[in-house]
């Protein structure tokens, strides 16, 4: 591959990870070409949480402005009961009072639209579609490899070993975006089945529940059909056709390098894929991105590499890893089947 500027690079997937980690690499001067297995650029899925250090590590890739033309602001939400008794809070104005800014809600759409548009605006990156390239010999012609690829990544499994792997967790969780704001936001947790309600953008809002032996509409309507309102109504006013099935999966055991061979690294779900109950898995794709191409940045050329690359596997495993471990021991406490002692320690939370 012809190298202009610092060096080349392939990234594989254009999701949050590989889009945000294009656009570092291309402002620290690389070459980058982007290898993406769909057809066309996809605007699925409803919406991510942007905690506050995922909206700094924005601002360094120049995109905050562009996440805060869309984005809305989480506060006020309450974890309940199915009756709506308020068990405690989430900490959210904690987290803003700490951090000086709030949680931020973005359609997912909206920031892939956004991330494209930085990228078109940088100039010289291409964004191959229709290219399922993370195998053997896909990036082999770059200075540097990155797998973006997702859970599934071919990347990880070509050059990390197969020993982790996909592990799923037997829950089934539907998403979707109700055409009204609620009002009413947080999570409700029952026996083994929870109910999630957030705003996402002005006269919408994103919602998501996870029922172990749902496999229909009807049979998700059911199983929330005596739940407190809104819940019942928002899924009884959207269309079941615009839900979204998402099997809870994560990826096991963790793996002991998000690096390998000196120039290939994974971020995002390729490297530590995890269930949604914390709603970190874009913030912790942004943080990747940001921290492997801040370290490539500082380093120079293709000769720094590897130094680059042990500096972002320092700065970020361990870090994931804990949250990966966290969102999924938070996954077993709500959809644990003795409910009566996960209300009554959740309600000794500080308000
Ligand atoms: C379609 C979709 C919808 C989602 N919707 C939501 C949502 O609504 N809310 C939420 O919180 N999270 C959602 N997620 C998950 C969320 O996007 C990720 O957890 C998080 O953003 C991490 O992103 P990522 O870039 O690491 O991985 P991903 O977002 O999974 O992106 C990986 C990309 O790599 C591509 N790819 C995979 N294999 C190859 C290959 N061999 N060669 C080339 N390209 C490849 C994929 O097509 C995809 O574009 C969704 C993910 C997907 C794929």
């Amino acid at each position: 591959m012809s190298g202009g500027g610092r060096g080349t690079a392939v990234v594989v997937g254009a999701g949050v990870g590989g889009l945000a980690t294009a656009i570092g690499l291309r402002r620290a001067g690389w070459t980058v070409r982007v290898l993406e297995r769909r057809t066309a650029p996809e605007r699925y899925g409803t919406a991510f949480a942007i905690h506050p250090t995922a909206q700094a590590a924005l601002d360094r890739l120049g995109l905050g402005e562009a996440l805060r033309a869309r984005a809305v602001p989480y506060r006020g939400a309450r974890i309940r009961r199915p009756d709506g008794t308020v068990l405690a809070a989430l900490p959210l104005e904690r987290v803003e009072r700490r951090a000086g800014r709030p949680e931020l809600l973005i359609s997912r759409p909206y920031l892939l639209d956004a991330l494209l548009a930085e990228l078109e605006a940088l100039g010289g990156v291409d964004i191959e579609y229709g290219s399922p390239r993370g195998g053997p010999g896909g990036g082999a012609d770059a200075d540097l490899l990155v797998g973006a690829d997702g859970i599934n990544s071919t990347v990880r499994t070509t050059h990390f070993g197969s020993r982790s792997g996909v592990r799923a967790l037997g829950t089934v969780a539907w998403i979707g975006i109700a055409d009204f704001e609620t009002g009413v936001y947080g999570e409700t947790w029952g026996d083994g089945r929870f109910f999630g309600l957030t705003p996402v953008e002005p006269g919408r809002s994103n919602w998501y529940a996870a029922v172990p032996e749902a496999t229909t509409a009807e049979e998700v309507r059911a199983a929330f059909a005596d739940w407190h309102d809104p819940v019942p109504r928002v899924l009884a006013d959207t269309d079941p056709a615009g839900w979204i099935r998402y099997e809870m999966r994560h990826l096991h055991p963790a793996l002991p390098a998000f690096v390998a061979g000196g120039r290939i690294a994974l971020v995002g779900d390729a490297a530590h894929a995890m269930t949604p109950n914390l709603g970190q898995g874009a913030c912790t794709a942004l943080l990747d991105a940001e921290a492997l191409t801040r370290a490539v940045a500082a380093r120079g050329g293709p000769g720094g590499l590897p130094a680059a690359l042990r500096a972002y596997d320092a700065e970020r495993r361990r870090s994931a890893q804990r949250v990966a471990l966290a969102s999924r021991t938070l996954h077993r406490f709500v959809t644990g089947r003795r409910p009566a002692l996960r209300d009554a320690l959740t309600g000794l939370l500080p308000g």
